[in-house]
């Protein structure tokens, strides 16, 4: 199997290069590799930049906005804004949102929303957890019950991130509390703006409001909001997801982690030798090595098989699980890299222009918040388990 870049693609990389080289502002980039905070400001900086290229929603047909790409061009493009410390585009209505859309909204919903996406008027969260039905979601009690023109919506989401910021929320409701669990679904789009929802924040372990929880008494949501058919939105949902767990794969992100790892096992010494040197430390960084080259074929593969428009199927979860694990095996040796310079915890230090007393090298404060802040990529997007459960159904048949 012939995995080098044609002539072409080799140029794609070097027009994709020189963008993040002029574009991508300084103050960002060093944000992102200092492992700070991003605020909502910044998110926003960044997501119009690309939005103004036309590469923000780069999987997106021609048609509403999308450039074109192929999936090589794809993973090229990730790659490279990883490795350039590019901030993660905000996920939920590019990635999440915008594929339903496409494929399962009316044209009039397509018309008002996608627009929208692009040029950042409407922040979107993602409304699908609630407690008691996070990996068994079909579960899910929050109830829709239609009254004319408006459905009225009651019940609580929770986890849900970055709900603070958000002008609308995707949700799944309970449209019809007599059919099995997964045909009672629907799929609504909520102006958070409307009366009767009430957001409470989930303070985190590092002190972060990354997580939310969200309340719904009473709330008139248009029966135009409503995606596809009333009780088909189990189908949308899943759809949405295996876009959800390709994206957190993220291999990009733990390239680019991985070269920062290498520097810092090198400065670092254990007994006078370089702890990149250390045999129990370097098998560890090597499995990982190995493990990311695999990911990244890996990765090809399912993209290449979504080329002709379809979804990504089991294999999403293949990539979740693996990809997740590479990443949180990154941030713990990482960590362990830092040692003692990793164990204070100095919340401050996670602030942008943050000028304390210096405790190690330049990111080792950074190393512990980000170790347990990535506990959670093996829980969202439906837990690892879920995922092996899935896998075990989907490709191995059992
Ligand atoms: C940081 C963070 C951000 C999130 N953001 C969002 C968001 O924006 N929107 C949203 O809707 N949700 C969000 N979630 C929720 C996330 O999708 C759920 O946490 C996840 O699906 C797991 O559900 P649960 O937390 O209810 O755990 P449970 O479902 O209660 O699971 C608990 C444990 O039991 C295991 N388990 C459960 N069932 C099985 C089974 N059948 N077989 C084997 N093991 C099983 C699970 O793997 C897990 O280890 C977020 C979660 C986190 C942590």
């Amino acid at each position: 199997m012939d995995l080098s870049f044609t002539p072409e693609e080799e140029s794609f990389r070097d027009e994709v290069r020189s963008f993040f080289r002029d574009k991508l502002p300084a103050r960002l980039s060093t944000l992102v590799r200092e492992g700070k905070r991003l605020r909502k400001a910044d998110m926003e900086e960044w997501h119009a930049i690309l939005n103004e290229r036309g590469w923000l929603a780069n999987h997106w047909p021609g048609q509403w906005g999308g450039p074109g790409w192929s999936v090589i061009q794809r993973f090229i493009f990730d790659n490279e804004s990883a490795l350039a410390h590019a901030p993660r585009v905000v996920p939920f209505g590019v990635n999440m949102l915008g594929p339903v859309l496409i494929k399962y909204g009316s044209e009039e919903q397509k018309k008002h929303w996608l627009p929208r996406i692009l040029d950042g008027s409407d922040w979107w969260c993602q409304g699908y957890s609630e407690p008691g039905a996070g990996s068994d979601l079909a579960g899910l009690k929050t109830t829709a019950v239609r009254n004319g023109d408006v459905y009225v919506v009651n019940g609580q989401k929770t986890w849900t991130t970055l709900g603070q910021h958000a002008d609308m929320i995707f949700c799944l409701v309970r449209t019809d509390a007599t059919a099995k669990k997964q045909e009672g679904i629907s799929f609504l789009l909520i102006d958070m703006k409307s009366p009767g929802i009430e957001v409470r924040p989930i303070t985190l372990i590092d002190g972060e409001q990354e997580v939310n929880e969200v309340f719904f008494t009473d709330v008139e949501v248009p029966v135009a909001n409503l995606v596809g058919e009333e009780n088909m939105g189990w189908t949308y949902a899943k759809y949405l997801l295996t876009y959800e767990r390709t994206n957190i794969a993220g291999v990009g992100f733990s390239i680019a982690s991985f070269e920062r790892l290498k520097e810092v096992a090198q400065s670092q010494k254990k007994g006078g030798r370089a702890l990149a040197d250390d045999p129990l430390f370097a098998a560890r960084m090597a499995r990982v090595e190995i493990d990311l080259a695999n990911m990244q074929t890996t990765n090809l593969r399912v993209l290449a098989a979504v080329a002709g428009g379809g979804a990504p199927g089991a294999e999403s979860s293949m990539l979740k699980i693996k990809g997740t694990e590479i990443r949180q095996e990154i941030t713990a040796l990482t960590r362990r890299a830092y040692g003692s310079y990793a164990a204070p915890y100095i919340p401050e230090a996670l602030e942008a222009g943050w000028n304390g007393e210096d405790v190690g090298p330049e990111d080792a404060a950074m190393a512990a918040p980000s170790y347990f802040n990535n506990r959670k990529l093996s829980i969202f997007g439906g837990s690892n388990e879920i995922q092996k459960n899935i896998i075990s159904k989907a490709i191995l048949g059992l």
